[in-house]
């Protein structure tokens, strides 16, 4: 079906590069083009935990479960749970029996510089593209222009948008847009973290810390170079981070405003915000409408953030896109299709299903983490430090209060099929 037809993918994000791959592995002819100087070019988050159905089924497809272990930070993923003033309420590095690859419920951790590594390497040499911002694409007889901003186009069979949150792709996709969920996040990446956030360091112990109190939530990382990524989330209007009139350039103004927007919270956090080189990142936090569905079109499809952006709650999106990239290659290269549009469709249906049940499970998240019993919640998910019962409760709250909860707080139609199959 897409023997010498080409392939462009918009993005060489975990979704756009684990597409390229798989792809690439059944012979078609695949350009990533990536906006990024060339693969040194950004610093790279925070780590990213993968599952076992997900990221980490996509990795095994692609054959690269190996490089994954090689590079993957064993530890990393061992959370506690603290309150605002860094209290211990929850440590899973006293359980004695942690997770193995063995386990279904094991999400090992690896940072984003070596999984994009990863990826980068398996792919043919100058399958991506760097430095290749894409403005526009513009449809042809049955192909696509893509317009790049230095002026130069390319002309591609398909076009596979894996640009992440502001996609330019999507808007060739669907018109539908994403909706406000009422929360900010403040992202930051501390280097050195042994001697500039000597506390933080200690609490963290190579893992996670959850922090929870007044409304309000911290997250810290621990990366493999010896620095820590964290994110700061709470309630604000949309635009509150050009409306607060701080300047996120200027170091002095972050640590003052969370000051005093953390006022309650312990000192220790302080270092968080104390290094000049920290650069911080607010990330106003949207959501694609869990209902969202559209016509399946020929040579033109969306995966990863550009198809379901959500905020990262649930840990979520990274295993989306690589799912994404799995079953979009899957339909793709399945004999049994004689055209794309029924292989897109067939894509998109799953993709479709998939995010409606996830992205709830996210907003429920995004609610219950911004409240004052978030700690409670988070306790009782992790109670008797077993993971199943926690995954339990989870399931239980999805069944019972999520459909309902969802609809109130983000205004969905009470019509609206919540969790249509397709
Ligand atoms: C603070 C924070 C914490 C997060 N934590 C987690 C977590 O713990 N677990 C999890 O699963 N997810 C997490 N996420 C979400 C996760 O990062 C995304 O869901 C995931 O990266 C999506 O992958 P993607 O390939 O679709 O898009 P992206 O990773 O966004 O990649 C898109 C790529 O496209 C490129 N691009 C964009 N526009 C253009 C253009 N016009 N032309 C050319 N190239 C372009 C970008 O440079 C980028 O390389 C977090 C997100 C944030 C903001």
């Amino acid at each position: 079906m897409l023997k010498h037809k080409e392939i462009a993918i918009i993005g060489g994000g975990p979704g756009g590069l684990t597409l390229a791959r798989l792809l690439q592995l059944k012979g078609l002819n695949v350009n990533v083009y990536e906006r990024d100087l060339d693969r040194e070019a950004r610093i790279q988050g925070g780590a990213l935990d993968l599952h076992t159905d997900s990221g980490l089924a996509a990795l095994e497809k692609a054959g690269l479960m190996d490089e994954f272990k090689a590079n993957f930070r064993p530890g990393a993923d061992l959370t506690r749970v603290v309150d605002h003033k860094a209290k211990i309420y929850f440590d899973q590095h006293l359980e004695e029996n942690h997770l193995q690859f063995e386990d279904k419920n094991y999400r090992p951790e690896i940072d984003r510089g070596p999984l994009r590594n990863i990826l980068l390497d398996s792919l043919a040499t100058n399958t991506v593209h760097w430095n290749c911002h894409i403005l526009s694409i513009e449809p042809l007889a049955d192909q696509w222009k893509i317009i790049f901003e230095n002026g130069h186009a390319v002309i591609a069979d398909i076009v596979i948008g894996a640009d992440g949150a502001n996609s330019k792709i999507r808007p060739f996709v669907t018109p539908i847009k994403p909706f406000w969920t009422g929360i900010t996040m403040v992202e930051g990446s501390v280097k050195n973290a042994d001697k500039t956030a000597p506390n933080i360091h200690r609490l963290l112990k190579g893992g996670k810390i959850f922090a929870y109190g007044n409304d309000k939530t911290l997250i810290v990382s621990a990366k493999g170079d010896g620095s820590l990524g964290f994110s700061t989330s709470h309630k604000t209007s949309e635009f509150w981070y050009r409306e607060s009139g701080i300047d996120f350039k200027d170091n002095k103004q972050v640590l003052a405003w969370f000051k005093q927007a953390y006022a309650e919270w312990d000192q220790i956090w302080h270092e968080l915000f104390q290094s000049e080189d920290t650069l911080f990142i607010p990330r106003p936090q949207y959501c694609m409408p869990l209902d969202q569905k559209w016509k399946a079109k020929a040579n033109i499809t969306l995966i990863g953030d550009a198809a379901h952006w959500m905020p990262p709650f649930a840990g979520e999106g990274v295993n989306m896109a690589m799912l994404d990239a799995l079953q979009l290659s899957e339909a793709l290269t399945d004999p049994s299709f004689t055209d794309t549009q029924k292989a897109i469709q067939t894509y998109e249906r799953k993709m479709f299903s998939r995010f409606e049940s996830v992205g709830q499970m996210t907003l429920f998240n995004t609610q219950w983490m911004h409240q004052p019993n978030a700690l409670n919640k988070m306790l009782a998910m992790f109670s008797k430090n077993k993971l199943k019962q926690g995954l339990f409760f989870f399931n239980y709250m999805i069944k019972v209060m999520l459909i309902p909860f969802t609809r109130k707080v983000f205004g969905l139609a009470p019509k609206q099929k919540v969790f249509a199959s397709t």
